[in-house]
């Protein structure tokens, strides 16, 4: 899980979760392709209505290990009211030249929770500012091949959706990783939207849908600026239908 090599992504988010719910099979995928790949939580969930910081993080460093994330770290920019200053900026930007990512993924900037959309413009702006040498830290300059966005709430139109059949239970058995967050008959806390089993069924639902976008059992979808250059259009189409 350690070592200070390169990556080639970091997805970064606001929460613990947010990645494993709307990406996490696409980490897994990168992983089981021989890729590295970090996740970089810019807060310690302290608002959350269930469980705590500290067993947040044990759930999260147990979510990192079931998709196979190269690291799991973590900021504290503020749960409810994310902070989007210099000094912060100063500490993705950090983050992203230390570990020396092709591409950062982060929540897309129009989200519904502040805090992701805060996190999304937080996230855009230090993967551009990463790359001017005039602004020091203690590692030397790196910029980005792009930023990509994940979906949460909002469902924008995607730019491209990636096959994650083959690491789909993975991605399931991450989130049940988060035993405080997602439906556990078993606890005594207060429900919440997110720990209803209805939510479990929606991720799946949200996971047909985008699969069957792209004529695969389970997909997960993307938005970004950047068109993706396509080497092979017949390959990008094959098995579907107009
Ligand atoms: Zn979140």
């Amino acid at each position: 899980m350690a070592g200070n090599r390169t990556v080639d992504a970091i997805f970064f988010a606001a929460h613990a979760d947010d990645i494993e719910l709307s990406c996490g099979g696409t980490v897994a995928k990168f992983i089981a392709e021989g890729r590295r790949a970090g996740i970089v939580d810019l807060t310690h969930g302290e608002m959350g209505t269930r469980g705590t910081p500290q067993t947040r993080l044990r759930e999260s460093q147990a979510a990192a290990r079931i998709v196979g994330a190269t690291f799991r770290e973590r900021l504290d920019l503020g749960d409810g009211g994310l902070r989007t200053g210099r000094a912060e900026e100063l500490q993705v930007i950090e983050t992203i030249r230390r570990w020396k990512p092709a591409i950062v993924f982060a929540p897309w900037p129009e989200e519904r929770h502040p805090d992701h959309a805060r996190a999304g413009r937080l996230v855009t702006d230090a993967a551009f500012y990463a790359g001017l040498r005039r602004i020091e830290t203690r590692h030397a300059e790196h910029r980005p091949q792009a930023v990509v966005y994940y979906l949460q709430n909002y469902i924008p139109p995607v730019t491209f959706v990636v096959d994650v059949s083959p690491t789909w239970p993975v991605k399931m058995r991450a989130i049940r990783a988060y035993k405080s967050q997602f439906f556990n008959p078993r606890s005594k806390e207060p429900q919440t939207f997110l720990s209803r089993p209805e939510f479990l069924e929606m991720i799946e639902a949200r996971g047909r849908h985008f699969g069957a976008m792209i004529g695969t059992a389970y997909g997960e979808a993307f938005v970004t600026k950047q068109p993706p250059k396509i080497d092979d259009v017949f390959t990008a189409y094959t098995g579907r239908e107009v």
